[in-house]
């Protein structure tokens, strides 16, 4: 018999193991604890206009390929590269950099603000595409059995880079460039990984490649949510079943494993092996008891900022807003210096604003616009009062509606919030974090919570917090990862069409 295989979460992570585990004669059945797929890539459909929860747009798209390719499927999608990746507005200028993976037109958005920009961003972006081509396969996408494995990985780094581990991102742009447009924008990035420009290494200026060189940003004709609905489709036709509004609480546990995980009404959920694809660390912590992940310890820990985002339905078309735009505020090192630990809200927020109707029109209703707004805040453990949400929300919509020449607040139609407290209680996310844990030098690779269980032989883990980390196109190459464990842990004979040799050797294990 093949091997049952329970998954804990339907979100990226959980979709693309279960696509590669079906792919490779693996049983699969999913629990969800929200009402549909998706986790953080989900969706909200109402008063006629559908929003995109979260992921707007990714890089590496090659990895959607692979993911694909690897399970004998013709990619579904239709991936859409941004030209322009995005755009940027600055509070004390009107318009906006428009942010081109073009070198020579990018210079002409910075013409007297950085002079000799394509000289100076070729040298910079050299020294970045060394890094990301020079550690990608050497470290990241890679699973690891132990420190001394992970230490012999870095030796394989060459030597030239380690400098870009001492100095910081922005130290780096400040060896680069002059403006501070300039290293503002290159520097965004950073907040991302859970860190301030002014803390994270210089060897994540490998983003900046990824970004503007390689193979820049894209999104999916007909919504983010596509991907979600296009995978499960393809697993439901091969049998896998979904069980919403389940919540795992705790397992069952003997020498020989994992016997059973418990959901919030007392059901035991059976399988051979068990994936989970809620949050590496506080699953530790909450559902398997583990003192070094309790809350006090996962409190240590760095997570990414918290999401604050705003679904808005508004009257008419607006024409310049571009289809990703950052509104950033006046003090950007002020911000910085803030935004992870502050216990108030921003009063002039720096904010993300993408509009999926301009490309999607059937996601709002006719000369109407949809526009999720995104404002990274400090994580529940530096403000759990939220009371605030809604003075927030209208800074927020004052501040953009002056910015655009848009009145949003008398246009409005539908609104929707969720502040770090909805992110945290529907999707379990560990104090409202967005991304998970962050990315500093001790939380990567082999330091990261690893993606097959310390105690128990038959459970894994895959998603943003453990490895390589988080955002899309690295969650499914976790998936990758994690299967990659399974398959080696659990060898499984293909269901599919087995050839006559192998008949004999069926399900080795
Ligand atoms: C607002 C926002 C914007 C983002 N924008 C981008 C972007 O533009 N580009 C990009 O690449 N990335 C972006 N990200 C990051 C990206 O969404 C994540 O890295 C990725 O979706 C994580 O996928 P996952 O499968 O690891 O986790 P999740 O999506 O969190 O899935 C985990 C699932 O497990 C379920 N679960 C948790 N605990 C349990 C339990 N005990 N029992 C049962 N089920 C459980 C959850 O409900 C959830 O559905 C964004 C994230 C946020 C929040």
């Amino acid at each position: 018999m093949s091997k049952k295989v329970i998954i804990i979460g339907a979100g990226l992570g959980g979709l693309s193991t279960a696509l590669r585990l079906t792919s490779k004669g693996y049983q699969v059945e999913i629990v969800e604890k929200y009402h549909q797929a998706g986790g953080r890539l989900n969706q909200i459909k109402k008063d006629g206009f559908t929003f995109d929860t979260g992921p707007s747009f990714f890089s590496m798209s090659y990895e959607f390929t692979e993911l694909f390719d690897s399970c004998g499927i013709k990619n579904p999608l239709q991936m859409n590269e941004l030209d322009p990746v995005y755009a940027v507005y600055f509070a004390n200028r009107k318009d906006p950099f428009l942010i081109y993976k073009d070198l020579k037109r990018l210079a002409k958005e910075f013409a007297g603000v950085e002079d000799r920009f394509v000289k100076k961003a070729k040298k910079y972006l050299k020294q970045a595409k060394e890094v990301f081509h020079d550690t990608e396969h050497v470290v990241v996408k890679r699973n690891y059995d132990s420190l001394v494995e992970y230490a012999a990985a870095l030796v394989r780094v060459p030597l030239k880079h380690s400098p870009l581990l001492v100095r910081t991102m922005w130290s780096e742009l400040d060896r680069h460039f002059d403006s501070e447009e300039v290293k503002i924008i290159f520097s965004l990035v950073a907040f991302f990984l859970g860190a301030t420009p002014f803390d994270t290494p210089a060897v994540y200026s490998l983003l900046n490649y990824t970004e503007l060189q390689h193979d820049g940003y894209w999104n999916i004709q007909g919504g983010m949510y596509k991907i979600v609905e296009e995978i499960k489709k393809i697993l439901v036709e091969r049998g896998v079943t979904f069980h919403y509004g389940v919540e795992i609480k705790s397992a069952v546990g003997t020498d020989q494993g994992i016997s059973a995980f418990v959901d919030q009404h007392g059901k035991m959920w059976n399988a051979d092996l068990f994936v989970c694809n809620a949050d590496a660390a506080a699953f530790r912590g909450h559902v398997l008891k583990r003192k070094k992940f309790s809350n006090k310890k996962l409190d240590k820990m760095q997570w990414t900022l918290a999401p604050f985002t705003i679904y808005l339905g508004v009257k008419g078309k607006i024409d310049n807003l571009h289809h990703h735009t950052y509104f950033l505020g006046d003090n950007f090192k002020g911000y910085a210096d803030t935004i992870f630990k502050t216990s108030v809200s921003p009063e002039k927020p720096y904010y993300y604003v993408n509009v999926s109707s301009r490309s999607n029109p059937h996601c709002a209703p006719e000369g109407c616009e949809n526009l999720f707004i995104l404002c990274p805040v400090p994580d529940l453990r530096f403000k759990s009062d939220w009371s605030d949400r809604e003075t927030l929300t209208e800074n927020i919509l004052k501040d953009l509606s002056k910015r655009i020449g848009y009145d949003l607040i008398e246009n409005r139609l539908t609104q929707t919030i969720f502040d770090p407290i909805d992110w945290q209680d529907k999707f379990n996310l560990y104090q409202g974090s967005g991304l998970g844990l962050a990315h500093g030098l001790n939380q990567v690779a082999a330091l990261r919570p690893k993606n097959k269980d310390e105690v128990y032989n038959n459970l894994y883990y895959v998603g943003a917090s453990t490895v390589p980390g988080t955002g899309l196109p690295i969650v499914v190459i976790s998936s990758k990862l994690v299967t990659e464990r399974i398959e080696k842990d659990w060898p499984q004979q293909i269901a599919k069409e087995p050839s006559k040799s192998t008949l004999s050797k069926e399900f080795v294990k």
